[in-house]
């Protein structure tokens, strides 16, 4: 027997219709390119997004066409977000921190029609406009008047956003009533080896993860929450917090380029800010400014820390010194990104606090839609004890079923997606990154914990970064090499630091050595990229 509900398809317009209708004159505060801040709200996102839709149609762009944007965090990638995905066509986001080659290679791979940018980002426009043929539209983020004509002259199809809005009419526009299943936005991973790959979400499954993602285990998001989104809005759609400040009507402050510790405490506590969710080298630098100031941002309540390990002496900071709760969540490109988060349960409560942050160190448990499994090099399931390690794999109504177009095998082993992070899971469900498989050090056949090691190093007083590489060894296979960047002025040897271990971790995974560097290389979303890290220490290693 069928249910005797209505039928209505889970749609990315709803959300900014709902925003809009119950929570129009929440206010959405961005910093922008220019260096000021602009407000605006629900309602005049709305009205903004059915412009651009109309836009769209004027200029032909048929549904499931794909429109990439180059911005950051802000309005009018806000607006880009409702009226692409709203009107039926697929929301393309683009990390500027990739190669311009590797960029032109993506929008031809998505067949870009439209591209958006910002003004910050017209030299990768200069780069790729001649190599990407198929786009009709460029289009700048801009104020009026403002079009970079002179640097973009050769640029055909270049034009202003305000203006090609300001030509559209200001009547409501009839959002499509698509499939849910539609897709409504894609996003490609970054592609250490080989070309990026492209994982295409649907309306679906960006409302479900949306939802899921907004519960109090996970973001814990409310109409009373300012919730200002570090993580950027061209990566995984900066969390679904985008998609989830509509789906609750919370106020939402958008950071622009200024990412720095500096920017982002003036801007918290000016706003109001009462979550932030970024990666953990962001709030390195805000924990930074928080220690110069002596107090955190004023409403500064919680904080989301994930694409990266959360080290225990950066939850310890947040947590003890400043009275900011972490909330340690773990995903990927191919997940939406969120599967796990790592909240108590309520036996929990009564635990020491060295057991607490034991669990708060792992990177947590399923939210509902993820179900998770951990297999050995044989294919067979492993028991969830905390100790046994093998490869993640997950399945859910908002993990990947296939890459784009990628003209690989399918990737998924009997229904799941095979995540390549080695972890353990306990009987409670937690699950625990070792590493991803290929960062693991094998020393004399046995696993090290590349992110232990860093962990440790990073609750040494004089690190600043820490990371930790396999190098190859004659006897054991592979070591570990520590790379530091040291805090400023402070001084600190490579003894102190390998003492500092005795006690913490197994004698055989201390490194058997440190490197100090000035910087570690980072990747386009922040995190270390220990390939590069690799190439350039190999010829050096040992010589420290
Ligand atoms: P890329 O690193 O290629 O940009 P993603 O952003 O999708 O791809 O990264 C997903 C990977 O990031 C995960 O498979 C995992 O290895 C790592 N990751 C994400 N969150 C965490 C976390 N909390 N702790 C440790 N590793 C994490």
């Amino acid at each position: 027997m069928m249910g005797l509900m209505q039928q209505q398809p889970l749609l990315i317009s709803s959300l900014i219709d709902f925003a809009a209708r119950f929570h129009g004159d929440t206010e959405i505060v961005s910093r922008r390119v220019e260096g000021d801040r602009h407000r605006t709200t629900w309602a005049k996102v709305q009205r903004r997004s059915m412009r651009l839709a109309r836009g769209l149609d004027a200029w032909g762009v048929q549904r499931g066409e794909r429109v990439g944007t180059l911005a950051w965090n802000g309005y009018r990638h806000l607006e880009l977000y409702y009226g692409v995905s709203g009107s039926g066509r697929v929301l393309h986001t683009i990390n500027p921190r990739l190669h311009p080659e590797q960029i032109a290679w993506i929008v031809n791979h998505a067949e870009d029609q439209v591209v958006a940018f910002e003004l910050s980002f017209v030299p990768i426009i200069q780069a790729i406009a001649a190599k990407c043929p198929g786009v009709r539209k460029w289009v700048a983020l801009c104020e009026p008047g403002a079009l970079p004509g002179d640097a973009l002259g050769e640029v055909a199809g270049l034009v202003g956003y305000e203006e090609w809005l300001a030509a559209q009419s200001e009547q409501p526009y009839a959002w499509p009533v698509l499939d849910e299943n539609e897709a409504s936005s894609i996003c490609y991973t970054s592609g250490t080896t080989g070309h990026p790959k492209g994982v295409l979400y649907s309306h679906r499954s960006t409302l479900l993860h949306a939802a899921a993602g907004a519960l109090p285990d996970v973001m814990c998001l409310s109409a009373a929450d300012s919730v200002l989104p570090v993580v950027p809005m061209f990566h995984v759609n900066a969390w679904g917090t985008p998609y989830a400040a509509a789906m609750v009507g919370c106020k939402l402050v958008l950071p622009g380029p200024a990412l720095d510790g500096a920017s982002l405490f003036e801007i918290m506590d000016d706003e109001g800010v009462t979550l932030s969710a970024g990666v953990p080298t962001v709030w390195l630098g805000l924990l930074a400014k928080i220690r110069q100031e002596g107090r955190r941002p004023l409403s500064l309540a919680r904080v989301l820390i994930g694409g990266s390990a959360a080290p225990q002496a950066m939850i310890e900071s947040f947590q003890d010194e400043w009275g900011v709760e972490v909330r340690h969540a773990w995903g990927m490109t191919e997940m939406s990104p969120l599967g796990t988060a790592a909240a108590f349960k309520f036996k929990h409560q009564a635990l020491a606090p060295q057991q607490r942050m034991h669990l708060q160190t792992s990177q947590g448990r399923p939210l509902f839609g993820v179900d998770m499994r951990v297999v050995g090099a044989d294919g067979a399931e492993l028991p969830w004890d905390g100790r046994a390690v093998g490869e993640l794999e997950v399945r859910g109504p908002w993990v990947l079923a296939d890459y784009y177009r990628s003209g690989l095998p399918n990737p998924l082993h009997d229904g799941w997606f095979p995540t390549g992070d080695v972890v353990s899971i306990d009987a409670d469900g937690f699950m625990r990154i070792v590493d991803r498989s290929k960062d693991v050090i094998k020393s004399g056949g046995e696993w090290i914990s590349s992110i232990d090691i860093e962990n440790v190093a990073m609750a040494h007083p004089a690190v600043a970064m820490a990371a930790c590489v396999a190098v190859p060894h004659p006897k054991w296979d592979e070591r570990p090499l520590l790379v530091v960047v040291k805090k400023p002025g402070a001084q600190v040897e490579s003894r102190d630091l390998l003492t500092f271990y005795e006690g913490k971790v197994a004698k055989w995974w201390i490194p058997d050595d440190v490197m100090f560097v000035d910087a570690i290389p980072l990747g386009a979303t922040g995190k270390i990229l220990k390939t590069r890290l690799r190439e350039q220490l190999l010829g050096s290693a040992g010589q420290s």
